[in-house]
């Protein structure tokens, strides 16, 4: 959450403050500010519509007129100042139902929100996929991200390490529920694109076809842009085509996802290279009025060893992957060493184990612990066989004869190093061994491509060597120029690029509509506001985050066949039963606080709210031990507990987790609800001194007060 305060929230304490210090005497005044004072808090609960800071400004106009009462103008300046400021931020709120400080309570982002670099309305889709409406579950993901399909199979899914659930037992499995609902919405034709705004008879030329780019035309073309992507190779996906290889996404799943593109209009022209079959004043003569570079990040590094030069069998992992991706299956040797510890390093082994190397050997210069790779992909690759050299550093290449025999290592301690985290590795002399080998894969990082953008003479660069943009706006340091994904970022994540591509779509829109940039980040926009599903707390507690099924090893070593085989209907859907609505519950622990501290039952044992030190959680404690008494819901500032007298029941629940629920008791009299056993008896330990005359009695007030009268009068005859 930002450490920056919300100027809708302050706006709200400062007029709250003047109306209760009495400083706006006169009533007319005090009667205009209370009414701003309702429209800001429609602002702050996400009620506000497009009229709301039009008539928040009339109406602070008008009580600046009040020239008797020093406190009304000192108010309205201060509520119009802050409109001018900040007026972005108030809009936010209306347009987004999101407030990214956290200041507005019932507008706080979840942490899987906010922590999706698309910003992707996390909650609400995992709760449509639960119900079963995986078509709209899909359409609020592709308001912010056109590729749920691909992400569903290969995000490094960012929210899960966020997910809450994670403080309880297992994070949600996000990303395999948008798969599957992907998959389904395709497979019944439900899968559609939202509807094209007018067009807006102007041109975006897009470089680069990976996510960033295409995820950019997605978003432009709806807007009423003309777009073209231009794209070096001949096929569109970028690192997802012909990086990532098929065993984990499959082609068709690129193919449908960027066929929905077509459908929008995107025109995609192949095998046409910026630098080399255009410049950006091409582009402007051809009518382009801005341009979007996302090239990625496509050049290895050298190992920088001796001998790397000299051997054609020493190969760089992403030309190995991109040859694969376009078809070649020649097997680049029998023993092949791939040198780094990424997800790249992975991708490349797992690849030559499956074109048919016999032996392949990971060769990493850390632990596993530092490994940057997913630990799921590495405990796949060693199933499957692959070895793992750590603590080993390439020395040299060993060859005979003008064939590489293999590489000569030395190993490796970790030291610390000043004020570093990272442990760091450095040659222990005399341990040199060599690992035999016939092909040497190097997977040691990406850079981009500076050579084909020389053109760009006023193009800023960072000290990275990458396009140095706004993370706000993308904008570059050339006008109508704007740039994302790798080529901003050094080589990152598919869903990354998927971010800046939506936030270079707007900010191309605004320039070309010639409105200011946003000066603040975007804040993730809550699509839909979906009722929750009421689950059992025993179930809440006893579902485990499902296993992947996955393909057999003995197919995994041998084909390109997707390794992991999705989820069936069945676990997708009890799954979406795990998620804790935290969009709901800000986990303030005021519920908690309320029952154990005011009420001295302690049923709530909610462990999870304190994300840093989770303590024990437990949903069925509450049954053997609430009583019912309401005090945590009537205390909840988002309404994420409540209790509600269904049939002969009173509930509890949490965000839709069935916490009690307990049979109601009438009064004897009248049969109006008394409340649960469980609460009266509560009720009476606490009034027994009080109220003997009506101890043993199951009565309401009324009846209550009425039976006492009688026993007055009855003991006190006129
Ligand atoms: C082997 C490998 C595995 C990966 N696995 C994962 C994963 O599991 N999950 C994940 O989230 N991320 C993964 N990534 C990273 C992810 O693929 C990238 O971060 C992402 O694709 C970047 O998107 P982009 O649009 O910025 O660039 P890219 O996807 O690289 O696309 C850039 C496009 O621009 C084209 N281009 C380049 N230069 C020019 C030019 N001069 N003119 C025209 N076109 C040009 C390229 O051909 C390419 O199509 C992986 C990357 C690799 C290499």
């Amino acid at each position: 959450m930002s450490d920056q305060l919300c100027p809708v929230n302050q706006a709200i304490s400062g007029l709250r403050e003047a109306i209760e210090s009495g400083g706006l005497s006169n009533p007319r005044s005090r009667r205009i500010a209370e009414e701003i004072l309702d429209l800001l808090t429609d602002v702050a609960w996400g009620r506000a519509g497009g009229d709301h800071l039009g008539a928040i400004a009339s109406l602070a106009d008008e009580l600046s007129y009040d020239k008797a009462s020093a406190g009304a103008i000192a108010a309205a300046k201060s509520l119009l100042d802050a409109l001018g400021e900040h007026r972005e931020v108030f809009q936010s709120h209306i347009d987004t139902h999101n407030c990214a400080t956290g200041d507005c309570v019932r507008l706080v982002p979840a942490p899987c929100q906010m922590t999706c670099p698309a910003g992707i309305d996390i909650p609400t889709y995992v709760n449509l996929i639960g119900r079963g409406h995986d078509a709209e579950a899909i359409e609020v993901i592709r308001r912010d991200n056109p590729f749920p399909w691909v992400c569903g199979l290969v995000c490094t899914r960012p929210c899960e390490l966020m997910c809450v659930r994670g403080r309880v037992d297992k994070p949600v499995s996000i990303k395999f529920l948008k798969a599957f609902a992907a998959e389904r919405a395709l497979s019944d034709r439900h899968y559609h694109n939202p509807a094209k705004e007018p067009e807006k008879g102007k041109r975006v030329a897009v470089i680069g076809a990976g996510p960033g780019g295409m995820t950019a035309a997605y978003y432009l073309a709806l807007k009423g842009y003309g777009v073209t992507v231009f794209e070096a190779l001949p096929v569109a996906g970028g690192m997802m085509m012909l990086g990532i290889p098929r065993y984990r996404l499959p082609r068709e799943v690129i193919d449908r996802e960027v066929a929905m593109l077509e459908d929008l209009g995107v025109e995609f022209r192949f095998n046409r290279r910026y630098g080399k079959d255009m410049t950006l004043d091409g582009l402007k003569a051809e009518g382009f009025d801005a341009v979007f570079l996302a090239i990625g990040a496509h050049q290895s590094f050298k190992l920088n060893i001796p001998g790397e030069a000299d051997f054609p069998q020493v190969i760089e992992s992403i030309d190995l992957l991109r040859r694969v991706a376009l078809g070649d299956r020649r097997i680049p040797g029998k023993h092949a060493v791939i040198v780094g510890g990424g997800n790249v390093a992975i991708d490349a082994a797992r690849t030559c184990l499956r074109l048919g190397s016999e032996e392949v050997t990971i060769a990493y210069r850390r632990t596993r612990a530092e490994m940057p790779a997913d630990v799921e992909e590495v405990e796949q690759a060693e199933d499957e066989g692959i070895h793992m050299s750590f603590l080993t550093i390439p020395k040299g290449i060993v060859g005979k004869n003008g064939r590489l025999t293999g590489i000569e290592c030395i190993r490796a301690k970790l030291i610390k190093k000043d004020d570093s985290e990272r442990l760091f590795p450095v040659p222990m002399e005399g341990s040199e061994f060599v690992i035999e080998a016939d092909a040497v894969i190097s997977a040691i990082g990406q850079r981009i491509d500076l050579e084909c953008l020389s053109d760009l003479k006023g193009l800023k660069w960072t000290r990275r060597q990458t396009i140095q943009a706004s993370t706000v706006s993308m904008e570059t340091s050339i006008p109508g120029v704007f740039a994302g994904g790798d080529a901003v970022t050094g080589p990152a994540t598919v869903v990354e690029a998927i971010g800046a591509g939506k936030r270079a779509a707007e900010a191309i829109d605004r320039y070309l509509s010639g409105i200011p940039q946003p000066k603040m980040p975007p804040v993730p926009v809550r699509r839909r506001r979906v009722e929750w599903m009421d689950v059992p707390a025993s179930t809440k507690m006893t579902l485990r985050r499902p296993e992947m099924p996955l393909l057999n090893l003995e197919r995994r070593r041998t084909t390109f066949q997707q390794v992991e085989l999705g989820y069936t209907e069945n676990v997708v859907r009890e799954e979406a039963r795990r998620c804790l609505r935290c969009d709901i519950c800000l986990r303030c622990g005021k519920c908690v606080e309320v029952c154990r501290d005011m009420m001295g039952i302690n049923a709530l044992e909610f462990g999870f709210l304190n994300f840093d030190h989770p303590q024990p959680t437990d949903f069925r404690v509450t049954a053997e031990r609430c009583i019912l008494c309401g005090a945590c819901a009537a205390n909840c500032p988002n309404h994420a507990i409540r209790i509600i007298d269904r049939g002969d029941e009173r509930i509890l629940s949490y965000c839709g987790t069935i916490l009690n629920r307990q049979k109601l008791e009438h009064c004897i009299e009248c049969g109006a609800v008394l409340g649960p056993q469980r609460y009266l008896d509560f009720l009476q330990k606490r009034t027994q001194d009080v109220s003997p005359v009506v101890a043993d009695r199951r009565l309401c007030h009324a009846c209550a007060r009425r039976h006492t009268a009688r026993v007055h009068t009855e003991n006190h005859p006129a």
